[in-house]
């Protein structure tokens, strides 16, 4: 039984419901979205929002559009209660994961390296994106889902998938989407242009940024990569930023001690994806794409997504 209402308000703990470093819109919008949901369950805590680092062009361009305030920046998971969304390994996580009382998990993604001490709701689908399975969550819970929320989410779904191009978008994706689209009244192929647009300006962004946008860290069987990824409507506009990035790319690798950095440079428009290399094993790399290293990189259409056509091929030759 519940006891008084004002001894829970006073013992009422912070729950930070928290995406990856380097947050990408699903990472900000399931973290807005998966708090919002909790806090209208009737349960004891509080779930406040958070972003494991600033957000990003395009998210910013989805929260002013949808007016939903940023949330706060967590970098140092200690001593804190926290959910993750869209993500479940240690390396992608805020700082000191590991001591962190972790409740729960929702995820789209493989199985990482998170441990807890005693049992938590870890859900995890093979879908296109974090947001799809917390849309349908307000529907299971029977909560009904605002405007501004459900912009946030569809902008998520939107994201990840590419405008539903991507390999990793599922049918899920699209109802959710639908159902969303009614809800926050905005076309989803117009607004997700406009959106992709805001995310693919990067006349103000410096190398650093185009290679740290959204970007993150893997263990191949021992051998340790940043994969990172810029995703542009005509990669016309990167040109004359390659040697720039490449540099950068060769800094980033040294100062973070790894053996290789690998950028995809995606053309949504094209649907393809320069994947530029700095680093060892060169012939991994080369196995993996099934091409010959040109000017640093590899040319592969149909490659968007880093999730399903970038990582397993980098671990199937590491292997
Ligand atoms: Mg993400
Ligand atoms: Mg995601
Ligand atoms: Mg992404």
């Amino acid at each position: 039984m519940r006891s008084g209402s004002l001894e829970v308000f006073y013992l009422a703990d912070n729950v930070y419901v928290v995406g990856h470093k380097s947050p990408d819109t699903d990472s900000v919008a399931s973290a807005i979205s998966y708090a919002n949901l909790k806090n209208q369950l009737g349960l004891p805590e509080i779930f406040v929002p958070a972003a494991a680092g600033e957000i990003n062009n395009e998210t910013r361009f989805v929260l002013e559009h949808f007016n939903v305030p940023v949330p706060e920046v967590l970098t140092d998971a200690k001593g804190k209660k926290i959910i993750l969304v869209d993500h479940n390994e240690v390396a992608q996580a805020v700082d000191n994961i590991n001591e962190a009382e972790l409740m729960e998990v929702v995820d789209h993604h493989k199985i990482g390296d998170i441990q807890t001490g005693s049992p938590i709701f870890f859900h995890n689908e093979p879908v296109g994106c974090a947001a799809s399975i917390i849309s349908a969550m307000y529907d299971q819970n029977k909560v009904v889902i605002s405007k501004e929320i459900a912009g946030v989410m569809m902008s998520a779904i939107l994201s990840d998938t590419v405008l539903f191009k991507s390999p990793t978008c599922t049918e899920k994706d699209k109802v959710e989407v639908a159902k969303l689209a009614k809800i926050c009244g905005e076309d989803p192929q117009e607004y997700g242009i406009a959106m992709l647009s805001a995310k693919s300006d990067i006349s103000s962004k410096t190398a650093r940024d185009i290679v740290k946008g959204d970007y993150k860290h893997f263990d191949f069987a021992g051998t340790k990569a940043g994969v990172g990824q810029i995703e542009v409507m005509d990669l016309a506009a990167l040109v004359d930023r390659r040697e720039a990035i490449l540099a950068d790319m060769e800094e980033v690798r040294k100062e973070e001690g790894l053996d290789f950095v690998l950028i995809m440079l995606t053309d949504v428009m094209k649907e393809a994806s320069d994947l530029l290399f700095v680093g060892s094993p060169a012939e991994k790399f080369e196995q993996a794409f099934e091409g010959k290293i040109e000017n640093q990189s590899i040319y592969k259409e149909g490659v968007l997504s880093r999730k399903k056509q970038v990582v397993p091929p980098l671990e199937a030759a590491f292997k």
